[in-house]
């Protein structure tokens, strides 16, 4: 059986203590590789290795930089394809889905920083007369990226990309449930001649070789992106070391109808924006608020639109609706489906687990004879009759499952979308400009779409409010993260 290795130096290695950890098919339910279950052995060794490669990286120009990122660009791009299937396979998403969205985001990702770190500027100030000052823009040094297993190496490589573009070298973790990808992603590097000890992947356990990332002490700054739990206990091991903390955390994401919107698009994009990767996006809008007067005409053809996604083999290409990533996902968003009835709350479709294991499974490798899709499968359900406090509509569910309840004014629709403890994103359906921008201006939310979702420009300031983190990604936002400022102030003779 594939045995994933740590990438430390520059080179493939075992994990100090030779302990593995299953990794699963979400598809098949079968253990098809395993996993390092590092330690703080192994991260000592990898915060060794970055913090031997800082002098020349962090002095090297920029344009070398760039033409090495834009390498690691171009390979991904040129393994598109197989990254897709890993992908597909490691998570459960539609292949569909990660050929068209999580892959070229990571290229991206790449080709954006790597020309960022050749325009990152910085500023000066004339004190008039007398003194002119100029800010140094300095990298950490080494800093730790710690990343969720939704959309593995796109938001993986959202975080590294933009670390090695300002100079810095990186401790990263993927997630322990989706560990192959950024392993495959570590072999590019070597290929594409990122010098040793630059990046180092150290891939385990949350509690042991992620918290190891945190509490280290030459490791100079945490992005992370996870749970607001998670979040919660690295703000609190970080602060008393006055480490910088980038943390993108949960959503509750409200989805707001308004009778005037665009009907065609945004019953289309509702679809998308609830249900994409299983409602396994941070940013999929779980709460859906329509206007009363179209709202047994939405829920009518929302209902009919969703019956029509096909369930099934991920890496099928008709396949709309993939598996849950991992049996724990799955029985949690089952017991929110429960709750959800407890609560009182009326299914309107879907709301159960789905048997598939008398179908094939389309991948040929598989490591089981005649595989079956034995997974984690579960029906998009959609949910009405919820009052906007009751717990189904407070926490986050991230899954397939949204809510669906009618509203009569602006004023009322803002209280029941602001009243969640989170602030990620907002989804806006109106066709009124005037109340686009009221809106935008009162939700409490880091990003608001307006007629439109996930429709991303990677200069923009990526992030949520309230219990959705703290700090932005994006734009030279993430280059400032990454670096430290020093003011020099020169007296004029
Ligand atoms: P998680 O918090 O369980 O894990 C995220 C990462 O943190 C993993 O790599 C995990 O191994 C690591 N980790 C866990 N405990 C740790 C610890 N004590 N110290 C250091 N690292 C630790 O989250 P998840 O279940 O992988 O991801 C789902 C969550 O991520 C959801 O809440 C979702 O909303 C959120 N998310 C947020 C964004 C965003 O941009 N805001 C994007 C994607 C996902």
């Amino acid at each position: 059986m594939l045995k994933i290795e740590n990438y430390i130096g520059g080179n493939l290695v075992k994990p100090v203590s030779d302990n593995y950890l299953d990794n699963f098919n979400p598809a098949t339910g079968e253990v098809y590789s395993l996993i390092p279950d590092s330690d703080e052995r192994d991260v000592q060794a990898a915060v060794e290795a970055a913090k031997k490669a800082f002098p020349v990286w962090s002095k090297m120009p920029a344009e070398t930089r760039h033409d090495i990122l834009m390498r690691i660009s171009a390979l991904i791009e040129r393994d598109l394809d197989f990254l897709a299937e890993a992908e597909s396979i490691d998570n459960g998403k539609p292949k569909t889905l990660a050929k068209t969205v999580d892959i070229p985001r990571a290229v991206s990702n790449f080709k954006f920083y790597a020309t960022a770190a050749i325009h990152f500027a910085s500023e000066a100030h004339e004190t008039t007369g007398q003194a002119i000052n100029y800010t140094l823009r300095q990298p950490l040094g080494v800093v730790g990226c710690i990343s969720p297993w939704n959309l593995p190496l796109y938001l993986f490589s959202w975080k590294i990309a933009p670390a090695l573009a300002a100079g810095c070298c990186v401790v990263a973790k993927p997630s322990e449930i989706t560990p192959m990808t950024a392993y495959l992603f570590s072999k590019l590097c070597i290929e594409a001649g990122l010098p040793g000890g630059v990046l180092n992947i150290v891939h385990g356990l949350g509690t042991r070789a992620g918290a190891a990332i945190v509490t280290n002490k030459d490791i100079k700054a945490i992005s992370f992106t996870g749970g607001t739990a998670t979040g919660e206990w690295i703000a609190r091991e970080a602060a008393p070391k006055f480490k910088k903390l980038s943390l993108e955390l949960g959503g509750k994401n409200p989805n707001i109808i308004f009778a005037d919107c665009n009907y065609e698009e945004m019953l289309t994009t509702t679809v998308r924006s609830s249900f994409s990767n299983q409602g396994q996006i941070c940013l999929c809008g779980s709460r859906i608020f329509v206007e009363r007067p179209i709202y047994e005409k939405f829920k009518t053809d929302f209902i009919e639109k969703v019956s029509a996604l096909k369930i099934g083999d991920p890496l099928d290409d008709s396949t709309n609706i993939g598996a849950v990533v991992s049996r724990q996902h799955l029985e949690k968003v089952l017991s929110y489906i429960e709750l959800a009835k407890e609560e009182g709350g009326k299914i309107l479709l879907g709301g159960n687990r789905v048997d598939l294991s008398d179908n094939s499974y389309n991948n040929p490798k598989s490591k089981i004879q005649n595989p079956k899709l034995s997974g984690w499968f579960i029906e998009p359900t959609i949910i009405e009759n919820l009052p906007f406090d009751c717990r189904t509509n407070q926490e986050e569910i991230f899954g397939a499952v949204v809510t669906i309840q009618p509203f009569d004014t602006e004023e009322e629709v803002l209280s029941y979308a602001n009243s969640v403890r989170y602030g990620l994103s907002s989804t806006v359906w109106t066709e009124n400009l005037s109340r686009a921008h009221r809106m935008a201006e009162r939700i409490e939310s880091g990003i608001v779409w307006i007629n439109c979702w996930l429709l991303r420009d990677l200069r923009t300031p990526f992030g949520g409010i309230k219990d959705s983190g703290m700090g932005r990604e994006g734009g030279f936002e993430a280059l400032r993260f990454f670096t430290e400022e020093k003011n020099v102030c020169v007296k004029f003779s």
